[in-house]
């Protein structure tokens, strides 16, 4: 198997070293890009449902705004039924939510932060999601979304009593 990056070391549990391993595979299958830029996929994203189901994507590069690895993974992981914060209660199916994820980069760069626009998308729909990162020095750590998030904006539609804001 593919490591995520020379230098990394790790100390994260095995659920979230397999999250690492599954989006780093990932990665190994996309098509290079000829000309480069155009369709450019360049991150792969994994996100780990609280039953143990892995949803993955990719980044979309366009030169009109596309959507990053994350956002791709967590609309598969919806799309495969996993719910958010906002998703309506059935007595007959519980919720289950993501409760982690991560984003590798090609070229060896490995595990990589989610940038702003990502980190609100989580916030807004998983607020106890984790989040795979990676240290100057290359360790591998998991962090709260909200510790990535400081003082984050809370759009007001997306408020609900059962929502920890704070
Ligand atoms: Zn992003």
């Amino acid at each position: 198997m593919a490591s995520t990056s020379a230098s990394t070391h790790t100390t994260l549990p095995p659920e979230l070293h397999a999250l690492v391993q599954t989006a780093t595979d990932i990665l190994s299958t996309l098509p290079a890009s000829d000309p480069p830029r155009l369709t450019d996929h360049t991150v792969a994203s994994a996100a780990l449902a609280a039953d143990g189901r892995i949803f993955t994507g990719i980044n979309m590069f366009h030169f009109a705004g596309g959507p990053c690895a994350e956002n791709v993974a967590v609309g598969n992981a919806v799309a495969g039924g996993i719910s958010s914060m906002y998703s309506p209660p059935s007595p007959s199916a519980p919720k289950v939510l993501l409760e982690a994820i991560v984003a590798v980069a090609s070229q060896g760069r490995g595990v990589i932060s989610p940038c702003g626009r990502c980190r609100q998308l989580l916030m807004d729909y998983w607020p106890g999601i984790k989040v795979v990162v990676q240290d100057e020095d290359g360790t591998l750590r998991c962090l709260e979304i909200r510790e990535l998030l400081p003082f984050a904006y809370v759009p007001k539609a997306f408020t609900r009593k059962d929502t920890v804001v704070g």
